[in-house]
């Protein structure tokens, strides 16, 4: 296995030009349309009216499964509904219908039937009063933003056939406790569809931060390290390893970092190494909390006078998440790298299995893993990076082979995954080891 290491310099970063394509279908014009109609519902709270046309959660959720409906005529995309009553907790005072709508985009390999990408923005909104439902909460931010996005993204994919499912949600119930999230991750759950990868796309859309720190070139990509839900041996292996920075939350959002930067200019994503801001949090921990990898995208710099607040006006300070304060070319840039990340993966093969870390005690590095018969595998991407740093230094190929020897690399120093990629340089998520080779 020598020769590899010899051969091995060149990082597959190519662009496909079908998840080019994809991306570059999101435009500005599209995300500031839906953000102003969502905003002109007046508030989205979740207990707020239902039988209004105008104004409330009801109107806006017809209005939303309207769209996906739309976007999904003539294509390969399903409209997608998910309703449940939600029944009496800590933000909810009695049973409340809640509805995730969307779509959902049936992948293309049967191999891989139950293996699926999940995207979700909140549609609901809330006032300074998280109990208030007659008051506006306008949300453009949070989270018509990520709402729109999901949008913006089902009908982005509409006519492609990646090879795993994809599910484009707007999902309800966010500031009462994550409801809605939490009720769609136990479905998914249930019906025994593995998530891959999950995002939640929460307040993405303003470049103003409250310390009037302009930021309209920068992301955040946030992920647990210790996944909430983990097995003993899954325990004793980061024990062993140092596994807290390679959870497949973690190296999902390297991939968006990675793949969104290769596919978006002017965009610099951070791969943040905590489950979300201080105290805060958002629909994908409901995934975690189902054992499924999941992140959250999120603008860089917050302006909290404009988060979770009746709109007024006091002593000259202005409060309300209000439509002007949404950039929606910005918007589109963070839409544009997730439609690339999500378009990448949904095409890539399947990846590796069962990759073996050895070579403790010892000046070599050896890795052995199992290619799954995907015949779209078209070569193996090694990632490498020094145990002080936080994404991949090196993406080298390696050849369609099952193991390696990397010689004089020394395993305590770096950190190893290895990845599965096809003709058109689509990689799948790299997958670090899950066994000590002793
Ligand atoms: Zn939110």
């Amino acid at each position: 296995m020598l020769f590899v290491l010899l051969l091995a310099a060149v990082a597959p970063a190519r662009r496909d030009a079908r998840v080019e394509a994809i991306s570059q279908r999101i435009q500005p014009t599209a995300l500031q349309a839906t953000v102003a109609k969502l905003v002109g519902f007046g508030t989205r709270h979740t207990l707020s009216d239902t039988t209004s046309e105008t104004r409330g959660i009801g109107a806006a959720r017809r209005w939303l499964a309207a769209q996906f409906g739309a976007a999904a005529q003539g294509t390969r995309l399903k409209p997608f509904e998910d309703r449940f009553v939600a029944q009496p907790g800590r933000r909810i005072p009695q049973p409340v219908e809640l509805i995730n709508v969307g779509a959902v985009l049936p992948g293309s390999d049967a191999a891989r039937a139950k293996q699926a990408i999940v995207m979700t923005g909140h549609y609901d909104s809330m006032p300074s009063n998280v109990m208030d439902p007659q008051s506006d909460a306008p949300g453009a931010v949070d989270d018509a933003s990520g709402t729109a996005m999901a949008l913006e993204l089902a009908r982005a994919f509409a006519k492609e056939q990646p090879a795993v499912t994809v599910y484009f949600v707007a999902v309800a119930g966010e500031e009462q406790g994550l409801v809605g999230s939490t009720h769609l991750a136990q479905r998914l759950k249930q019906e025994g569809v593995e998530v891959l990868a999950m995002t939640s796309v929460d307040i993405a859309g303003n470049i103003e931060g409250q310390n009037g720190v302009i930021d309209n070139t920068r992301g955040r990509v946030y992920s647990e390290g210790t996944p909430i839900v983990e097995n003993d041996a899954q325990r004793r292996l980061r024990d062993a390893v140092g596994g807290e920075n390679d959870s497949a939350s973690r190296e999902w959002a390297r991939y968006v970092e990675r793949v969104g930067e290769r596919y978006v200019e002017n965009l610099d994503l951070l791969v943040m190494l905590r489950r979300d801001r201080l105290g805060r949090g958002s629909d994908h921990t409901s995934f975690n909390q189902q054992g499924f990898p999941a992140v959250r995208l999120s603008e860089m710099v917050e302006h909290y006078d404009r988060e979770h607040q009746t709109p007024r006006v006091e002593n000259g300070r202005q409060f309300g998440d209000d439509l002007a304060h949404f950039d929606a070319p910005y918007a589109a840039k963070l839409c544009r790298a997730l439609a690339a990340s999500v378009a990448s993966l949904a095409f890539a093969p399947a990846p590796p299995a069962a990759v073996k870390l050895g070579g403790a005690v010892s000046p070599d590095t050896r890795l052995r893993w199992t290619l799954p018969p995907d015949p779209r595998i078209a070569n193996v991407v090694l990632y490498r990076r020094r145990a002080d740093s936080v994404v991949w230094q090196h993406a080298q190929l390696v050849g369609k082979v099952d193991h390696l020897v990397l010689q004089n690399v020394i395993p305590d120093d770096e950190f190893f995954a290895v990845g599965t990629v096809d003709e058109a340089g689509n990689e799948s998520l790299p997958q670090a080891p899950s066994e000590l080779d002793r």
